[in-house]
């Protein structure tokens, strides 16, 4: 658990968890709203100028150099709230973007994967030992769906992976403080808290859930504990803004 590392360089300012951080092979990013020039932000992918009501252009270049990636290619999907994933390499991560699913593992160096999100819980994974990465997109219906708990279990089963040297980071989401759900969907999670007789759902602890089952140490999980809803000005929120167009990128890359 910790409070994510910030970084401000060529004027766009990140998160990136001092867990992934000190894996010399890896380079990760959760991208923010924040802009330290006058612009909107080049930094937030899609991001949509409400002020402007215009779509802003995406930097990719500017992002990657920041985080100091190679770049060779930036691979996300198509994103519908499911369990579906893709395996990406050299020689079909062109096919794979913008298809439609929910997360994404390679093995292959120089290829970013990632997800954008605006509420639902990014989650990014690596194991250090055996050079595997994944970029997990966990609203509560994928979270339902088990995909974080699916994706680590294809990295073991799969692709040599082990459960002690798997990190993973939960990135900024929409915390237990402002996920107000229906009864319905409460009953479908664990971690709900009832408040005023509205229920709250804990998506945060709920993939932690799906990493602890897997025998991950806990010591290798780093969550933010940033609520989406509740920092306007770090970050973009579907249900505070009724629906943005504006999406944080989470990053990962084996370099
Ligand atoms: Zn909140």
């Amino acid at each position: 658990m910790g409070y994510p590392i910030i970084k401000n360089k060529e004027g766009l300012e990140f998160l990136c968890s001092s867990k992934i951080e000190k894996i010399n092979k890896v380079r990760h990013f959760f991208s923010t709203r924040i802009n330290s020039d006058d612009e909107f932000n080049n930094f937030s992918l899609n991001a949509f100028n409400e002020d402007k009501k215009e779509k802003i252009k995406i930097n990719y270049e500017k992002i990657l150099k920041s985080a100091e990636m190679n770049e060779k290619c930036f691979v996300y999907l198509k994103q519908i709230h499911g369990n579906n994933f893709y395996v990406v390499d050299d020689k079909n991560y062109k096919d794979i973007i913008g298809k439609e699913g929910d997360a994404l593992i390679t093995s292959s160096k120089n290829i970013a994967v990632g997800v954008l999100t605006a509420d639902c819980v990014p989650v990014l994974l690596c194991d250090y030992e055996n050079n595997v990465i994944a970029a997990v997109h966990a609203g509560w219906r994928g979270t339902y769906q088990n995909i974080t708990s699916i994706v680590i279990d294809y990295m073991i089963k799969e692709m040599g992976c082990c459960e002690k040297t798997i990190i993973a980071a939960i990135g900024p989401s929409i915390g237990p403080c402002c996920f107000e759900v229906s009864f319905d969907t409460a009953q479908k999670f664990t971690f709900v808290h009832e408040k005023n007789k509205k229920y709250y759902v804990d998506l945060w602890q709920e993939n932690i859930n799906q990493i602890l089952k897997y025998g991950i140490p806990k010591s290798n999980i780093d969550m933010f504990k940033l609520c989406t809803y509740c920092n306007r000005d770090m970050f973009f929120s579907y249900r505070r803004d009724n629906g943005t167009n504006g999406r944080i990128g989470a990053f990962i890359q084996l370099v």
